[in-house]
């Protein structure tokens, strides 16, 4: 009879979407885990969220779509419209088509409802998960990360993984204090229930309307009881101590004056919104060294232009562990997991950038001249349209992994 192998144990820094869904799949994959979160609460902000198909497939592999199901609202089509006039640049069926072209559903769910289900399956699957648990700083050696919690307290871990957001602590102990930048765009933030709105106003779809310095984004979510809108707006400057505040509705509607009637029918509704600070580190930084690694918005923070901060974090649980069931030690699994995910996470990144631009065309002509070749594609081959995005959608995170053990 063979030995048993000893469990290997992984302390993960951040109790958001990266570092739940990696604490799961790392206990189901036989780890010991604790997930240590900085706030008193596990917590999600009140908004939505897109989980396109290649996230579904990595939440599927987790065994938490189904869970989710119930919540989630499936959108018919994905469009850019012309904010002020209303006319439609692009579309791309979802829906059905969705599943059939990309292998696995478009969904719009929320956050809550999301971390919800993550962390119930992580208590199932045996984690551990401590709140009012900052980390602070850690030290590789051969045999472990020692790592020193805000407490004050030592924590050994065969494995530490910073899933710490943003402003992630293990990032700057790994890369030194390269601080956040303004990326002069700001994000309003707001959930309206449906029936505070005409019949209509909103279409089953997740749509995107662009204009001059801005946009908005709008899809409904909890099984159409909710519209979920994002605003997005630039500033010179964020003068505000904090990165997120509650904002004015009567400023956010100021700021789109004069624009298409489901715009400003459905901002006339909102009653309390948030407004972000949306800022960046550089992205040319290391992820990983010896014992510690970083995933989700840690390593790879992004403007939210192609709703994918998410979906990249869900992705990097998927290349960890492949990378931890194929290298032969801790460390080179994760300088693996950094190689393999680098150039897609930055193709990501600059999409995300590039839609800023395409987005917020300030003339009519810089929206003409940018908007027109996209509306022919669109409209006389939307199949080549919609295959923009198979390198994204299409691609399965899982393929060629062994499923995780279910339940605990
Ligand atoms: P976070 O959610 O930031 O979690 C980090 C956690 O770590 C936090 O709970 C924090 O309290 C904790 N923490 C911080 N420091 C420490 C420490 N030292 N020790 C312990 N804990 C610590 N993505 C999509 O895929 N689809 C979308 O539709 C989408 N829409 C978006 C819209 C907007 C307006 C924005 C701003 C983003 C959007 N994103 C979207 C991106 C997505 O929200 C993020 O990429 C994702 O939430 C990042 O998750 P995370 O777990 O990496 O980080």
């Amino acid at each position: 009879m063979s030995k048993p192998t000893p469990q290997r144990s992984a302390l993960i820094a951040g109790g958001g979407i990266a570092g739940v869904a990696a604490g799961l799949a790392l206990a189901r994959a036989g780890w010991s885990v604790s997930v240590h979160e900085r706030a008193a609460s596990f917590e999600e902000v009140g908004a939505g969220l897109q989980i396109s198909p290649n996230a579904a497939r990595v939440l599927d592999w987790l065994g938490v779509l189904d869970a989710l199901a119930p919540t989630a609202f499936r959108p018919e089509r994905a469009e850019l419209r012309d904010g002020l006039s209303g006319a439609p640049v692009y579309a791309a069926p979802l829906g059905v088509a969705a599943e059939q072209r990309w292998g696995a559903p478009y969904l719009h769910i929320h956050r809550a409802d999301l971390l919800a289900v993550l962390l119930a399956a992580a208590r199932t699957a045996g984690v551990t998960l401590r709140t009012s648990d900052a980390v602070a700083r850690y030290v590789n050696t051969p045999e472990a990360v020692h790592v020193t919690m805000a407490d004050g307290r030592l924590e050994y871990a065969d494995l530490c993984l910073g899933a710490d957001g943003l402003r992630s602590s293990v990032r700057t102990a790994l890369n030194g204090s390269e601080q956040p930048a303004f990326t002069q765009q700001t994000a309003w933030r707001a959930l309206v229930p449906r029936a505070a709105l005409p019949e209509g106003l909103v279409a089953p779809n997740a749509t995107v309307w662009a204009g001059p310095g801005r946009h908005v984004v709008t899809y409904y979510l909890r099984g159409g009881a909710l519209v979920n809108l994002v605003a997005v707006e630039e500033r010179p400057d964020w003068t505000e101590e904090d990165w997120s505040l509650e904002g004015d509705p009567e400023r956010l509607r100021a700021a789109f004056t004069g624009w298409h009637p489901a715009v400003t029918g459905l901002l006339a509704a909102v009653e309390r919104a948030h407004v972000w600070g949306l800022f960046l580190r550089p992205e040319q930084v290391r992820w990983a060294e010896g014992r510690v690694a970083l995933v989700g918005d840690a390593a790879h923070a992004m403007l939210p232009f192609m709703a994918q901060g998410a979906a990249m974090a869900l992705e990097d649980v998927t290349e960890l562990i492949r990378a931890l069931q194929g290298a032969p030690d801790i460390p080179s699994a994760l300088l693996a997991y950094e190689r393999a995910r680098w150039p897609r996470v930055a193709r990501v990144q600059a999409r995300s950038r590039a839609n800023a631009k395409l987005f917020h065309k300030r003339t009519a002509l810089g929206r003409l001249s940018a908007w027109t070749p996209i509306r022919l594609v669109s409209r006389f081959a939307p199949g080549l349209a919609a295959g923009q995005l198979d390198w994204l959608y299409g691609q399965d995170p899982t393929a060629g992994l062994a499923p995780l053990r279910q339940g605990t």
